[in-house]
């Protein structure tokens, strides 16, 4: 078990802290729990899925995902102006608020307000680490393989991951 290698369809279980170009911490594993993926589908940001290909538990490594590699390069098409009146009843009109609106296909889009102004809001669209050059700090605490469920679903069971 223990010298199982990180490939398509492994389980994998890690902590990690994720940190901004100027070390600021973004996010931690620690806070809550370790994390729990099914590797190869897509479920964590790709370059840092790419790192941890072929390691093993124990491992422990710095590596840096580049934005692309990511939440995504930052698009400014993403930003969008809105009348006032079109905002929804309840958001604050505050730089940084979230706010939640719907395409044409009634999918949900999460934007956050970037600017107000006295008739026109502008809402921005990006991931909130669009453009951020990712500084991951990764320890490796299990690999397995996945169970014939894990894989019929496309995700991993157990602590850190579905239910
Ligand atoms: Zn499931």
């Amino acid at each position: 078990m223990s010298q199982a290698r990180i490939s398509r369809n492994t389980v994998v279980r890690f902590d990690y802290s994720l940190r901004d170009p100027g070390g600021e911490l973004i996010d931690s594993s620690e806070r809550d729990e370790p994390l729990t993926y099914l590797h190869g589908h897509g479920q964590i940001v790709p370059g840092l899925e790419r790192a941890l290909d072929g390691r093993g538990v124990g491992d422990t490594f710095d590596v840096v995902v580049a934005a692309a590699e990511g939440y995504g390069v930052y698009d400014p098409t993403r930003m969008v102006r809105v009348p006032r009146s079109e905002v929804p009843a309840g958001v604050q009109l505050a730089p940084g608020q979230p706010v939640q609106a719907r395409d044409e296909r009634g999918h949900v889009i999460d934007f956050v307000v970037a600017q107000v102004g006295e008739t026109e809001v502008v809402l921005d669209g990006n991931h909130r680490l669009a453009g951020v050059d990712l500084h991951f700090h990764v320890d490796i605490l299990e690999v397995r393989a996945a169970t014939a469920e894990e894989l019929a679903h496309g995700h991993a069971h157990g602590p850190g991951g579905h239910h």
